[in-house]
């Protein structure tokens, strides 16, 4: 039977019931790293991806983005980083489109060679532009969309259709759009993954990691999983649990929140350039349309005479912090934090200026937002 549920209703109502006992609503936390093998055929431990709260956490996730299995790990790197080492060994080349997380570049600029995968950053993230660095030893295609802090969008069907024709593994790091935004299964991606540190988790205080695909990919995974060892604690996977449950209503009022703050920011004579997927004037709105059901919490903008740290000294709700997709709004300057590592003129090839900020925005009330922007930007 085709479920009929809306995403509010599957966040509280998916996986979590294996409480036979007292039929408490809430999954108990399985905190036992040995159990007991006698009389069954199952051999629980946390390092085999397989305990209770593993299982309720990856079960939700992957019900959630549509997928047919998943499974949850100690971060978003673990995940990302594990998925490619169970898909390629050496001699095998893998596409990445530009713009992804800096940790996952990290992995494909230094690991993968020295493991001798070979990779290509495709020149943009348009279809014509990874379709030309597509080789013979091509075996994964790499994509991530929006991205961080441009908010650049990425044709999933295009992409898709390449995949296709070239025989692609495809991977989605879907975490800045959550799965309450963008579900790139149904639309032909093999593989899914998201840093639960960020809008799963969404309180600041979680640091995990999802994967979700096909029974038989998942399989694969596992195997690798297994030897690498990156797996989540029960405590930490029943917070997550939890944090979901609110996911939909967190992420519906972080896309009408956005979307408010956009429209101000592009409206102010301080401000340029707003990056935000649900603004006419993004170069990829009319394809976030398309694949998108919300355009998520993030946004970016550039001041235009003002100093960002200045800038960021004078917010007193708005916090200037790292990372992302809590309920509370922060702020920061990419140029200082997540591609402070890059040259300048890296920065400037990929359009990151010192000017720029990154907003993730909260589920405050967008009123109490704009009124700190504006009296920071005056
Ligand atoms: C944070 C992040 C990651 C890495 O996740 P960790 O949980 O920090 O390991 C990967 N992809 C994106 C888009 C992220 O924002």
């Amino acid at each position: 039977m085709v479920d009929q549920s809306r995403k509010e209703t599957q966040c509280v109502h998916y996986g979590g019931e294996v409480e036979a006992e007292a039929k408490g609503l809430n999954t108990p936390i399985f905190t036992s790293t040995s159990f007991s093998y006698l009389n069954t055929e199952k051999r629980l431990y946390p390092r085999y991806f397989n305990t209770p709260n593993q299982q309720v956490v990856a079960d939700k996730v992957a019900r959630l983005e549509k997928g047919e299995a998943g499974l949850v790990f100690g971060s978003g790197m673990a995940a990302i980083s594990t998925t490619l080492y169970s898909l390629l060994k050496a001699g095998d080349h893998v596409v990445f489109q530009p713009g992804i997380y800096g940790g996952t570049f990290h992995l494909a600029e230094i690991q993968l060679p020295n493991h001798g995968i070979n990779r290509t950053f495709a020149e943009s993230q348009r279809v014509a532009d990874l379709e030309r660095v597509t080789g013979s030893t091509t075996r994964v295609l790499y994509l991530e969309t929006p991205t961080n802090p441009l908010l650049s969008i990425t044709d999933i069907e295009q992409a898709v259709k390449l995949a296709k024709s070239r025989n692609l593994i495809t991977i989605m790091d879907n975490t800045f759009a959550s799965p309450i935004n963008q579900n790139p299964l149904p639309m032909g991606i093999d593989i899914v993954i998201h840093s639960a540190t960020k809008y799963l988790g969404g309180h600041s205080d979680i640091c995990a990691g999802v994967v979700v695909s096909s029974h038989a990919l998942i399989g694969l995974i596992r195997e690798t999983a297994l030897n690498f060892g990156g797996c989540l604690d029960a405590v930490t996977c029943y917070q997550l649990e939890q944090s979901i449950k609110t996911l939909a209503v967190r992420v519906g009022q972080q896309n009408r929140n956005a979307g408010e703050i956009a429209q101000f920011l592009e409206r102010q004579p301080q401000t340029q350039r707003v990056n935000y997927p649900g603004l006419r004037t993004h170069p990829g709105h009319e394809i976030a349309k398309k694949q998108m059901t919300g355009f998520g919490g993030m946004l970016s903008f550039e001041l235009k005479n003002q100093d960002g740290t200045a800038f960021q000294k004078k917010l007193r709700l708005i916090r200037p912090s790292m990372s992302l997709g809590a309920v509370e709004s922060t702020i920061c300057a990419p140029a200082t934090t997540s591609h402070l590592h890059l040259t300048p003129q890296q920065r400037a090839h990929l359009g990151i200026s010192d000017q720029l900020l990154r907003l993730s925005v909260g589920i405050e009330d967008s009123r109490d937002l704009i009124a700190d922007l504006s009296q920071a930007l005056t």
